[in-house]
């Protein structure tokens, strides 16, 4: 057993799956035999050649799997262990994770010479698929993998917890970030996984008119059954009005950006109060422009944050916790299922958001 399959990067508009050699585990490495990972929009974005990764690198962040070797100095777990990993890695020695931001952990490229400043680069905690091969293989090397791997707890399936590692980490990022208070009213641009896990983690943490907007009616039926009380889509109707006539002209407290838009931008921030929060999770690829008068000439007291998704083990502990707890089902976003070898039609299928299509289980 020295080869495996895994899905690669070939050039922009295509993905195969080769034969790649399992890699060797090092002291902090644990070697993860993959049973089920994912494709992420941000898998499209690369695919489509709008995301530079390397040539030949191993697309894909969400692990899901069984510890097939540990490093000699990783403690505490075992060979045989079903476990996950966050989509993002840091190893949380770095500065940027002391100053609480490990997301943002650069640290592993100093000796690279890829960093340098000790450390703290944005993005960079995101080495799964990016930086390094990531999961769509048969094997995936996690890295500082004493931080990082989160063992499942009994009774949960791969499909139970394979939106932890990324899409719920990061949508309910998009929702803490949003300063929810019990009672607001809260409104989430974009309802593909991302953003419905931003509504249910608004409706987790306390919001009680939570208005979903997307231009797809399937979703939005969706968002209904994860906690959005009112939808609206913006092919029928103008969004910013319908959100003040709700709010009967006062806006919303706080709004959820989880596309990556110049429109849905603009919107997140139309619709807030003065003094409210726009949290942006989306991934963008071209300059923002910033609307005068919504920004009330940059005295509105609003606040705009933006996150990468939380890795590390205590944050999948606790989303594990919550999918436990029966608090939220997301199985329902699990929609479709595929083989490792015919991952390049599950790409068709997920870029061009057919058959209904919100998250494909990918068995290798
Ligand atoms: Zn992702």
């Amino acid at each position: 057993m020295s080869m495996m399959k895994a899905a690669v990067f070939v050039e922009p508009g295509r993905i195969e799956v080769i034969d790649k050699r399992i890699p060797d585990v090092g002291p902090n490495d644990a070697l993860i035999r993959i049973t089920t990972t994912t494709i992420c929009g941000t898998d499209v974005h690369i695919l489509k050649g709008e995301y530079p990764v390397a040539k030949g690198l191993t697309i894909g962040h969400e692990p899901v799997g069984v510890i097939e070797k540990l490093g000699s100095a990783v403690q505490g777990y075992s060979e045989g262990q079903r476990v996950i990993a966050g989509a993002i890695c840091p190893n949380f020695n770095s500065y940027a994770a002391q100053d609480g931001a490990p997301s943002q952990d650069g640290s592993y490229l100093i000796p690279q010479g890829l960093c340098g400043c000790h450390g703290l680069k944005a993005t960079a905690g995101w080495r799964f698929g990016n930086l390094i091969d990531g999961t769509q293989a048969e094997y995936v090397l996690v890295p500082d993998a004493q931080a990082n791997l989160a063992p499942i707890p009994d009774g949960l399936t791969d499909e139970q917890v394979l939106m932890c590692p990324d899409i719920m980490s990061t949508g309910f990022k998009g929702a803490e970030n949003a300063n929810i208070r019990i009672g607001d009213t809260v409104v989430v641009f974009a309802q593909g996984p991302i953003g419905l896990c931003a509504t249910a983690g608004a409706r987790l943490l306390g919001a009680t008119t939570i208005i979903a907007v997307d231009g797809n009616d399937h979703r939005l039926g969706i968002s209904k059954k994860l906690g959005a009380d009112i939808t609206l889509n913006f092919r029928e109707c103008d969004v910013v009005d319908e959100v003040m006539k709700l709010t009967g002209g006062r806006g919303a407290d706080s709004s959820i950006e989880a596309l990556g838009t110049q429109a849905t931008f603009e919107s997140a921030l139309r619709v807030l109060k003065p003094g409210g929060t726009l949290s942006s999770l989306g991934v963008y690829s071209g300059d923002l422009k910033i609307p005068l008068s919504a920004f009330a000439a940059g005295l509105g007291d609003h606040r705009i944050n933006t996150a990468l998704c939380p890795g590390g083990k205590e944050r999948m502990r606790r989303l594990m916790n919550v999918v436990q707890s029966g608090r939220i089902d997301l199985g329902v976003m699990v929609t479709h299922q595929y083989k490792l070898e015919d991952i390049v039609a599950a790409y068709d299928l997920f870029a061009h958001q057919r058959d209904g299509v919100l998250k494909v289980a990918i068995k290798p």
